[in-house]
């Protein structure tokens, strides 16, 4: 992996997840890159599409998937010299997805201190299964700061929202 291309990756997916954080998401951004070539994009959009399965890296596999599809590619073969770039540590759900996919090698930001699957909360990434797909490398903390930050403006919004702010206003109303 060439330094100077993954920052330029990575710059492309922050762009990405910052376009999430102006629309009401989760910030995070991803590409998916094949040969130098982008084959697929995402960014989180679940609320947009009320499913909670529509994170950015599922988003961006279903668009390999059809980019693969349009060529007459072999998707195990384009996943398996595909290299995820992406704002924020996958969680356990896109890191199983990922390990299916027999993606080798993901280049993200921030750790996911939530929901996490390369070691915060679950190691799916490297973890010893037998039957779901192939470990994958991760190397995390490339642009790390900018990604975790967008993730803090997106929870401080969020916050009003928390029941636990309302309960906290019926109290003060005694
Ligand atoms: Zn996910």
């Amino acid at each position: 992996m060439e330094a100077a291309a993954a920052e330029r990756w990575m710059d492309r997916a922050l762009r990405m997840a910052k376009e999430a954080l102006e629309n009401g998401e989760v910030p995070v951004g991803c590409l998916m890159v094949y040969n130098n070539e982008i084959l697929g994009k995402g960014r989180n959009e679940v609320n947009e599409t009320k499913n909670a399965t529509r994170h950015a890296e599922m988003v961006a596999i279903d668009q390999v998937l059809d980019w693969c599809h349009q060529h007459n590619k072999d998707p195990s073969e384009v996943f398996a010299h595909t290299v995820l770039y992406v704002t924020v540590e996958p969680c356990i759900m896109c890191a199983a997805a990922l390990r299916l996919m027999k993606i080798p090698l993901v280049v993200y930001g921030c750790q996911n201190e939530r929901f996490g699957g390369c070691g915060s909360v679950l190691n799916i990434s490297s973890a010893n299964l037998t039957d779901p797909g192939e470990p994958f490398q991760c190397i995390a903390g490339y642009r790390a700061e900018e990604a975790v930050d967008m993730l803090k403006t997106f929870y401080r919004q969020e916050n009003p929202n928390a029941p636990k702010s309302k309960v906290r206003k019926k109290e003060c109303n005694k």
